[in-house]
């Protein structure tokens, strides 16, 4: 389970960069996670700024 470094977003595939911005590099090294259901609806996708369904990191280690 990785997270991107971008969008915080996490993937569980072997990926090389993230699937969702097609961009960020991944890693293994976060804390935390959030998982989003509702974005539309979720208050917690508007605290953490996330508008798209999914598991994203909450925070990353450097
Ligand atoms: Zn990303």
């Amino acid at each position: 389970m990785r997270a991107c470094k971008s969008c915080r977003y996490i993937t569980y595939q072997n990926d090389k960069v993230c699937p969702k911005c097609q961009q960020g590099e991944l890693t293994d090294r976060f804390s935390g996670m959030v998982l989003i259901l509702d974005a539309e609806r979720s208050e917690v996708a508007k605290y953490v700024q996330l508008n798209a369904p999914g598991s994203y990191a909450l925070k990353l280690k450097n």
